[in-house]
């Protein structure tokens, strides 16, 4: 049984604040160790329920945070940026279960440092008039290859949220949401417990996503008007508001790419000062 494991940070045990997870700062170097004993906490549970295969794909920011000399030697990591599928990079049709780990809720949302791909130029995004967090799109993704999501683990909202998109998955809280820098956490040496134990039952219940079918359509509300301008330098992304702009895709590869190039844009669009 082949596996990936995509692994974001802002859903890790113990995270909660900005700088536990800018890469290069005290507190994110202190936070990959434990973002890493997370990813080896589903491994360990994956392997218990019968993986052959895990493949590792470091999702958060440069994604070169998870460290390698303490990763599960029964699973690689692809570490590193740039990735054609962004944090889905490795999953393929060959591919039986997919695992989020350290997610986190949807960009205007509740939990902890929600967002969906841009930390604050993004203020809302939708595909298909769903509210559009990481975990959502990925999971699309991933049922456009018939590749379920078997677990995820992160803060109590983010769980919610999979329950819409992943119902028979194993769900792993590891904190809960006070506000969007502030969280109740669970000891770490607790939760890999929590998290070995939904990631062996996730894998037990695995079941085929419904097959998915496009069209799929990326709505964004954007935090300053210059930003739709900017986007709409791509191809097909038009503008549906004053700071809202929108794109259809026939297949959910093709919108996922798409987006990547929608936030490159918005990002380069940025103004320090005036946002
Ligand atoms: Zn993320």
């Amino acid at each position: 049984m082949n596996i990936v494991i995509s692994a974001d940070m802002e859903g890790i045990s113990g995270v909660t604040t900005p700088g536990d997870v800018h890469p290069g700062t005290p507190g994110w170097d202190h936070f990959r160790k434990i973002m890493t004993d997370d990813v080896n906490a589903a491994i360990a549970g994956f392997f218990e329920a019968g993986a052959k295969n895990i493949v590792v794909n470091d999702s958060h920011a440069s994604m070169g945070n998870v460290v390698v000399d303490q990763l599960d030697t029964r699973a690689t990591l692809i570490s590193g940026r740039h990735k054609k599928h962004c944090m889905v990079e490795g999953v393929t049709k060959e591919t039986d279960a997919l695992a989020f780990i350290g997610y986190h809720t949807a960009a205007g949302q509740q939990g902890i440092m929600s967002h969906t791909y841009s930390g604050d130029i993004y203020h809302a995004v939708w595909l298909n008039d769903e509210i559009c967090s990481e975990g959502y799109m990925n999971a699309v993704f991933a049922a456009e290859l018939g590749v379920p999501v078997v677990l995820i683990s992160g803060d109590d909202l983010t769980i919610e949220d999979a329950k819409r998109y992943a119902p028979d998955a194993g769900y792993a809280v590891v904190k809960r949401c006070v506000d969007r820098f502030t969280a109740e956490c669970i000891a770490p040496e607790k939760t890999v417990g929590i998290i070995k134990v939904a990631a062996r039952d996730g894998l037990t219940r695995i079941r085929k996503p419904a097959p998915g079918k496009g069209p799929y359509t990326f709505r964004i509300d954007f935090a300053s008007a210059n930003q739709v301008i900017a986007v709409t330098h791509i191809p097909g992304v038009e503008q549906t508001g004053t700071r809202q702009a929108s794109y259809t895709c026939q297949t959910m590869e093709e919108a996922l790419r798409c987006f990547e190039v929608v936030t490159i844009m918005a990002n380069n669009s940025r103004d320090k000062i005036y946002g």
